[in-house]
């Protein structure tokens, strides 16, 4: 099995199987709401904080299948970490969706294996969504606002 195959088999595995998919969070600190006009990506993501760590996230929504497997993967890597090394976390993934190679490839987990969709531009936002929700829920918190929307447009 190459390793192109093996990637592929992980994304499918988070699309079947994803984790920390659920519409509600109990004592959740911020809900975020993306979307992917492109592609027709929707994703709401909330955000519990404890000790300015990430205790729990979960994402819901609908959209391909690259979207949700990556926010699914996403959450796997960020719980329990702190809030600045979840958003240095978010900043290698961004950078390597957009060619670079990860400098924190084990931290990613099962994100690495969305190395190879930075090959298909217009795939590269579907596997970004879920990360800059995180982003965004994160600054969001920091602000010390609750909710917040955005639509990320080309
Ligand atoms: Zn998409």
């Amino acid at each position: 099995m190459s390793l192109e195959d093996m990637y592929q088999e992980i994304i499918l595995d988070h699309y079947r199987k994803p984790l920390n998919r659920a519409p509600s969070l109990d004592d959740e600190a911020v809900a975020v709401h993306h979307s992917n006009p492109l592609c027709g990506d929707e994703m709401g993501l909330r955000l519990r904080v404890v000790d300015d760590a990430v205790d729990a996230v979960v994402f819901d929504g609908e959209g391909c299948s690259i979207s949700q497997a990556a926010a699914s993967a996403m959450t796997d890597a960020v719980i329990g970490r702190d809030l600045k090394d979840a958003l240095d976390l978010t900043e290698d993934f961004r950078r390597m969706m957009h060619g670079d190679e990860p400098t924190r490839a084990d931290d990613l987990k099962d994100g690495i294996a969305f190395q190879g969709v930075a090959k298909f531009p217009v795939r590269v936002k579907c596997a970004l969504l879920g990360w800059m929700a995180l982003k965004d829920a994160i600054e969001t918190y920091e602000r010390g606002a609750s909710a917040h929307t955005v639509t990320h447009e080309e």
